[in-house]
């Protein structure tokens, strides 16, 4: 008698779908998953959550034109720039003060 027939028939799982955060909104950069739920995306940009169960990615494409965003992305761009500006000045200042403690220690020396 041969049984492995039976054996043989049993169906591959089948991999789930993907609908994972990342597939979806991975190339969206200011987007990050939201913990209100899957239905929502979290905005780096806005700091705030917005539904796309509606629209999905229509949904974002609206975020993203919207006055709010736009104008946070701005200041945020700008606020980028002031700091890589203070950066480099704290830096010069670092690099002074240790020039003067080099020189310090070979006058007690
Ligand atoms: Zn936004």
């Amino acid at each position: 008698m041969d049984t492995r027939t039976e054996k043989e028939d049993t169906p591959a799982k089948k991999p789930k779908p993907s609908c994972k955060y990342r597939d979806k909104w991975d190339k969206f950069i200011f987007l990050k998953k939201s913990r209100v739920g899957d239905s929502h995306v979290f905005c780096k940009i806005c700091i705030c959550d917005f539904s796309t169960a509606h629209g999905g990615r229509n949904d974002v494409c609206q975020h993203e034109k919207s006055a709010k965003h736009k104008r946070r992305l701005e200041a945020q761009k700008h606020a980028q720039a002031m700091s890589a500006f203070v950066t480099r000045n704290a830096t010069e200042a670092d690099q002074v003060t240790s020039a003067e403690g080099v020189k310090q220690e070979n006058e007690v020396d």
